[in-house]
C-alpha cells in the first residue's frame, strides 16, 4: 500500500495495515524470505524489509536459514519467532476443562485437563480453571515468558464485547462473565469465544482450512455447534450468536433439546443420538452384535466410541445407528450449504473420530438434497485438530490479535 500523499494518521493506519499483511502470510507459511513477501503482497522491497526489521526487533518474526536469493545475493529466510511471547487457551466444555499454553509459534509449552460433571456447577468449574490458570502463570513467571493474552473456547452463546456467557444450554449456564472473572486475576487482553468458532478459527490458523476462505466448521460434542468463516472472517451475527446450526430444528415433535425446544438438529447427530439409537436397536431385542459384550447387562456402558469401533469392526447395529446419523448429518450440511455456498465442511469434534464411517452416505444425502451450483467444489473433510480445535483456536483468538489479517478485522 502506498503512502504517497497521505496525511500522518492514514500514514500510521497504512503502516500498520502493511505490517498486519506481512503478518498474516505467516498464517499459510513457515518461512518466507523478504523478497518472496514483497512479491506475494505486492509492497516494495524497503517497505517490507523495514517493517521485517521492526518485527525482528519487536521478537514477533526471526532470521533462520540461509537462501541463495534470484540476484545471485545471499538472504535469511524469516519465520514466526516462538520466543515472541506466550499464549494461554482455556477450553470449558460440557465434560472436561482444558488449558493449554504456547509459544507464539503455537508450541505447546504446557497443558492441563480435567474430566467434569457439569452438575458440581458452574461456581465449582470456575474454581477449577481459576486455579489452572494459577498453575499456567507460575509455568510462565518460571520460564521467564510474557504472557501476550488468554482466549477462552465456551460451550455457548458469547457477547464477544463483554466476554460475557449469555446462555450454555447443555451446562445450563446463564449470563457468567467469564472475562470479568479472569480479569481479576489476570492482566492481560482477555477473548472469550463460542466454542465452534474457536475450533474455526483452530482450523484455519493451524489446521486443516488454512488456505480456504469459506467454510463451516461443525463442532460435534454433547452439543453440536458451528464456526461459519465468510471470506476469511467469522461470521458472529450482530452480537455474535450467529451459527446455532445444532439448534435448528428438524422435527418439532422430536426429541427434547438441551435448549429447551424440541427436535433440534443436535439431538438427531450428536454421540448422545448414537448411543441412544444403539441402546433402542439392543434394548427392541439385537442378539448378535459385540455391543452386549461391551454393555455387561447395562446398555448406558455403551459410549459413542465403542459404537465407532464396533462399527469398524463391522457391527451391524454399531452401522445402522451411524447411518441413522449419516442421515441427518447430511441433511443439516445440505441446509447449510444451500445457504452459505461454501467450499468446506470441516466435521469436528466427535465426529472426526467417525468421519471415516459418516462420510460416503453424508456426502449422497448432500449431493440429493442441495441446488447443484450451490455445491460445486464443495468438499466435506475431518478436522486436523480433532478434539485439540477449540483450545487451538483459544491460542488463535491471541496470537489473531498480533496476526490479524485485514479480512478478520
Ligand atoms: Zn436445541
Amino acid at each position: 500500500m502506498s503512502s504517497a500523499k497521505l496525511n500522518t494518521a492514514d500514514q500510521v493506519w497504512v503502516r500498520k495495515m502493511n505490517r498486519t499483511i506481512i503478518l498474516g502470510f505467516f498464517r499459510t507459511h513457515k518461512t518466507l524470505s523478504r523478497a518472496r513477501l514483497a512479491a506475494e503482497t505486492g509492497l516494495n522491497p524497503s517497505t517490507v524489509s523495514h517493517i521485517i526489521s521492526e518485527l525482528i526487533q519487536e521478537n514477533l518474526v526471526r532470521e533462520t536459514d540461509l537462501i541463495q536469493s534470484a540476484t545471485g545475493r545471499p538472504g535469511r529466510l524469516l519465520e514466526i519467532n516462538p520466543e515472541g511471547g506466550a499464549a494461554l487457551g482455556i477450553e470449558i466444555n460440557v465434560d472436561y476443562i482444558e488449558l493449554l499454553l504456547t509459544d507464539f509459534a503455537a508450541n505447546a509449552l504446557w497443558r492441563y485437563k480435567q474430566a467434569l460433571v457439569p452438575d458440581v456447577g458452574q461456581d465449582v468449574i470456575m474454581a477449577q480453571v481459576l486455579q489452572a490458570a494459577k498453575e499456567a502463570w507460575e509455568f510462565i513467571q518460571a520460564h521467564n515468558c510474557h504472557l501476550l493474552g488468554i482466549g477462552v473456547g465456551v460451550p455457548g452463546l458469547v457477547d464477544v464485547e463483554s466476554g460475557l456467557l449469555r446462555l450454555a444450554p447443555n451446562l445450563h449456564w446463564v449470563d457468567v462473565a467469564i472475562k470479568d472473572v479472569l480479569a481479576e486475576h489476570f492482566d492481560c487482553p482477555i477473548y472469550v469465544e463460542n466454542e465452534a468458532n474457536a475450533g474455526a478459527l483452530g482450523e484455519y490458523y493451524f489446521g486443516a482450512v488454512r488456505h480456504v476462505k469459506n467454510f463451516i466448521y461443525l463442532s460435534s460434542g454433547i452439543g453440536l455447534g458451528s464456526g461459519i468463516v465468510m471470506g476469511g472472517k467469522l461470521f458472529r451475527g450482530m452480537f455474535g450468536y450467529a451459527g446455532e446450526a445444532g439448534h435448528m430444528t428438524i422435527d418439532i415433535n422430536g426429541e427434547p433439546c438441551g435448549c429447551g425446544k424440541r427436535g433440534c438438529w443436535e439431538t438427531f447427530v450428536g454421540p448422545r443420538a448414537v448411543e441412544q439409537r444403539v441402546r433402542l436397536l439392543l434394548s427392541l431385542g439385537a442378539k448378535s452384535s459385540i455391543l452386549h459384550n461391551i454393555a455387561k447387562g447395562d446398555l448406558k456402558n455403551i459410549v459413542f466410541d465403542d459404537v465407532v469401533q464396533a462399527a469398524q469392526a463391522g457391527d451391524q447395529i454399531a452401522i445402522d445407528a451411524l447411518g441413522e446419523v449419516s442421515f441427518y448429518l447430511g441433511i443439516g450440511i445440505a441446509n447449510l450449504v444451500n445457504l452459505f455456498n461454501v467450499e468446506v465442511i470441516v466435521l469436528g469434534g466427535a465426529l472426526n473420530r467417525a468421519s471415516s464411517l459418516l462420510l460416503k452416505d453424508v456426502e449422497r444425502v448432500v449431493t440429493a438434497n442441495t441446488l447443484a451450483p450451490g455445491r460445486e467444489h464443495l468438499r466435506i473433510i475431518p478436522s486436523e485438530h480433532g478434539s485439540d480445535a477449540c483450545i487451538m483456536g483459544a491460542i488463535a483468538l491471541v496470537l489473531d490479535d498480533v496476526l490479524r489479517e485485514p479480512a478478520l478485522m
